[in-house]
């Protein structure tokens, strides 16, 4: 595999996203926010009235929108930027991200997306180290406690937070699991910068090996 992926996975308020988006921004690559897209998708079946169990109906959803995470999260054009972190999406997300139909094209559209990329790619998200990117050049796994999670999480609060957990490790399709060879890291109390550069350093490595 000649494109360079860095995945990094890990629990709700784990860090990830902030993590993936700092090494990126060190690293000169691009970045992608899968966790945006699933949002994404919960956003506009919300606003259509499509019901979220309907799995079919929401494949079909999925499969037509035109998505972007950068600069700005849209949907068929429409920021939706704001509105992808709100109560009603939270409550409803995990739900659409269990769809195996809405994560297959999901899926797709990730690795089209890294593979147009000049340099390189940040991903981030649940399932990102073991399904989308297994050959990825470095996995890392993100954890933290879940009173720390929760608190970075502001105000989605500490149940909401183990509910997605919950939600997120046991359903059947691409359940959040931590891959064999992925670097394991505990971000708690830790800063943003320490982390990136330990990541940094694990990559630096792989390259001299
Ligand atoms: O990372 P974030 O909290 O924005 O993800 C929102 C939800 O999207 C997660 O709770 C999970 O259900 C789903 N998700 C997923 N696979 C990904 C990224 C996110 O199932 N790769």
């Amino acid at each position: 595999m000649t494109q360079k992926i860095i995945a990094i996975d890990g629990p709700a308020g784990s860090g990830k996203s902030t993590v993936a988006r700092a090494l990126a921004s060190a690293l000169g690559w691009a970045f992608l926010d899968t966790g945006a897209m699933y949002r994404a998708v919960t956003c506009e079946a919300l606003d259509q009235g499509v019901d979220v169990n309907d799995q079919r109906a929401v494949a079909a959803l999925a499969a037509s929108l035109r998505l972007t995470t950068l600069p700005r999260v849209t949907v068929n054009g429409r920021d939706v930027e704001e509105e992808i972190r709100t109560d009603r999406v939270n409550a409803a997300v995990s739900v659409v991200a269990a769809n195996a139909l809405v994560r297959a094209t999901m899926v797709a559209r990730q690795r089209q997306w890294a593979a147009e990329q000049p340099l390189g790619t940040v991903v981030e998200g649940r399932d990102t180290t073991t399904v989308v990117f297994p050959e990825a050049t470095l996995k890392v796994f993100l954890t933290a406690s879940l009173e720390e999670r929760a608190r970075r999480r502001g105000d989605e609060g500490e149940a909401s937070v183990a509910r997605r957990d919950e939600a997120d490790t046991n359903r059947n399709a691409s359940p959040l699991r931590q891959a064999d060879d992925a670097l394991v890291l505990d971000t708690t109390g830790r800063a943003v910068d320490e982390v990136v550069g330990e990541i940094i350093t694990c990559l630096t490595n792989l390259h001299s090996n």
